[in-house]
């Protein structure tokens, strides 16, 4: 393009020299100006700046001239050179416009595929490729990956708010920094979880920054007016020995942080050999409890439920039971978080639902069946129903006598939501009981707002009965409130009979416990219905077989 260009402008300007001014060479003048004007413009597009002064000191005087000797058609020229300046200029200012904003954009989107938007410090994806190139560039070299987060963190969110929840997310950043100095790398993996790599990793070392991270995000959070206070928790792995990839280093050391929540958090700890071991018996419990549902290896025990005042069953509780091939009995405690993880909580509680309906159909018609359900069950609640609505229908059970205990942490977790599916779920005649009450938020507002008819207060509250002024006085109120509200209390664990007594004194009317029986195996249940006079005058008949029961337990 420069070449003919130039061309043109050396022949034009040679003609003009040539020959006196005449109409032709005003009109070669201003054609060779428009076009230089036309040509720069084109090559220069997006640098206003440049076009405009180059053009309009190149217009400029021609367009004066023209003014000063307008010849035939001087001022159409001159006409049209003002509008080719600023037409240049507009098209010009508009295009650099365009330019600098796709600019912008893909700086900002390249920004954020590396950085975290809230704290302005690296990503998962960065941080994956830091610890990549770590190990690319130096396999011999030993570091440890750090991942943390703070305890409850969903509560700050939960009670006060996204706003204040990223506050705190933004000055947890802060502090990580500043507390795992200039050499570390630090990256927000998400959430509140956050990543470190660290290079001087000696075990003393490692120890050392873990504890002083735990002290520094356990001070208080100053958010607005609120003073927020919360614990963290830390998961290390060290590579080689705990990981090989990115990928294991940071599901190892986060496998580490699970265990320090799951021993109520608040502390760090190193995936080590005993956690893998854990994760392979996980995983073997895993696969054979997908077997035994399919085999029918799952079965419920029934732990009757006693009226404190008649001394008489008024239904049992069903608690699922397995025999592993090779852990021998598992208690539920272990086997039914893994289901709740693995979604098998669906298909357990529909057979747990079937087979207890069923069995509850050969103990007279007042005496009741619960069943207990995971809140995991809930994020499936169609399935929960329809299992409900077929067990019922299977069994020919009246809707009354059928139970169901859930844990307020259902409650917790989207109340409105919960409300809808249980008032659809009591529709259907079924009755709820709030299990473990005491243990978790025990707010009394649940129960006037879900329509519950059992209280089961925790066993923790009958443990401390006998030593504690202030489970009693808990116990007692809780009782009262329940009374006004025409709820049913069950004390739970009772295992002496100076609980039974005192619980009875104290006005809770039913209870459960090893005092009276543990769980025991369907066939079992038949007896508790024999006429007083079989039973010697005594309930704690029942409690021998319960006892061997009991003995079973365990396992793992
Ligand atoms: P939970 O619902 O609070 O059940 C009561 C637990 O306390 C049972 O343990 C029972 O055997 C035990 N227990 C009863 N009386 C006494 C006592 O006097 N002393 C002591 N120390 N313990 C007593 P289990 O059967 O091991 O069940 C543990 C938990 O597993 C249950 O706690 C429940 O949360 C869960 N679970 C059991 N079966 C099922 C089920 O079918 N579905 C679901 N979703 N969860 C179940
Ligand atoms: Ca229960
Ligand atoms: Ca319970």
């Amino acid at each position: 393009m420069s070449l003919p260009f130039s061309l043109i402008i050396g022949a034009v300007s040679w003609r003009l020299i040539s020959y006196p001014p005449s109409l032709e060479t005003h009109t070669l003048a201003a054609g060779n100006t428009i076009g230089y004007a036309m040509g720069f413009f084109a090559r220069n597009a997006g640098r206003p700046k440049l076009v405009v002064g180059q053009v309009t000191a190149c217009a400029g005087l021609i367009f004066i001239g023209y003014l000063v000797d307008p010849g035939r058609f001087g001022y159409l020229y001159a006409a049209l050179l003002m509008g080719v300046i600023v037409a240049n200029l507009y098209v010009s200012k508009s295009l650099y416009r365009n330019i600098v904003n796709a600019y912008n954009a893909t700086r900002e989107t390249e920004y954020l595929a590396r950085y975290d938007k809230l704290t302005g410090i690296a990503n998962r994806y960065t941080f994956n490729r830091i610890v990549d190139c770590a190990i690319e560039k130096e396999p011999e070299k030993v570091f440890a990956i750090i991942f943390l987060d703070l305890d409850k963190f969903k509560e700050i969110n939960d009670t006060l708010g996204h706003t204040a929840g990223d506050a705190v997310i933004r000055e947890m950043a802060r502090r990580i920094g500043e507390c795992a100095g200039g050499t570390a790398q630090i990256a927000r993996f998400g959430g509140d979880e956050f990543l470190i790599k660290l290079d001087e990793c000696d075990n003393i070392s490692v120890a050392a920054l873990a504890s002083r991270l735990l002290a520094d995000l356990g001070l208080p959070y100053m958010i607005d007016s609120n003073v927020v206070r919360a614990t963290a928790s830390i998961g290390i792995a060290v590579y080689p020995w705990q990981g090989r990839s990115t990928e294991a280093l940071i599901k190892n050391a986060d496998i580490a942080l699970y265990e320090v929540k799951k021993d109520g958090g608040g502390g760090w700890r190193n995936f080590d050999a005993k956690i893998e071991k854990k994760i392979a018996q996980t995983r073997k419990i895993e696969c054979d409890m997908r077997v035994a549902i399919d085999e029918g290896g799952l079965i419920p025990f029934f732990q009757p439920i006693y009226s404190l005042r008649t001394r008489e069953v008024a239904g049992f509780e069903a608690l699922v039971r397995w025999t592993h091939p090779t852990y021998g009995p598992i208690s539920p405690a272990v086997f039914i978080p893994i289901a709740e993880k693995t979604g098998m909580i669906n298909e357990i509680g529909a057979l747990m639902l079937h087979k207890a309906c069923a069995a509850a159909m050969n103990w007279p018609d007042h005496v009741s069946v619960a069943v207990n359900v995971s809140t995991r069950q809930f994020c499936r609640a169609d399935r929960l129903f329809a299992a409900l609505v077929r067990a019922l229908r299977d069994s020919g059970l009246p809707p009354h006598r059928l139970n169901l205990e859930i844990t307020e942490s259902l409650l917790v977790s989207d109340p409105k939501a919960v409300r809808r599916i249980i008032q659809q779920f009591a529709h259907l005649g079924v009755q709820f009981s709030l299990d473990d009450f005491g243990t978790g938020y025990s707010s009394l507002s649940y129960l006037k707002d879900f329509p519950f008819k059992k209280i089961k207060i925790d066993k923790s509250f009958t443990d401390t009965l006998a030593s504690s002024t202030a489970s009693a006085s808990i116990i007692r109120a809780v009782s009262q409130i329940a009374a006004d509200l025409n709820l049913d209390v069950v004390a739970e664990g009772i295992e002496t009979t100076e609980q039974e007594q005192l619980l009875a004194s104290i006005g809770v009317e039913w209870g459960q416990g090893y005092y009276f029986s543990g769980p025991v195996p369907q066939a079992e249940t038949a007896g508790f219905f024999r006429p007083p006079s079989a039973l010697s005058g005594n309930v704690l008949l029942f409690s021998h077989s319960a006892l061997g029961t009991r003995r079973n337990e365990g396992g793992v």
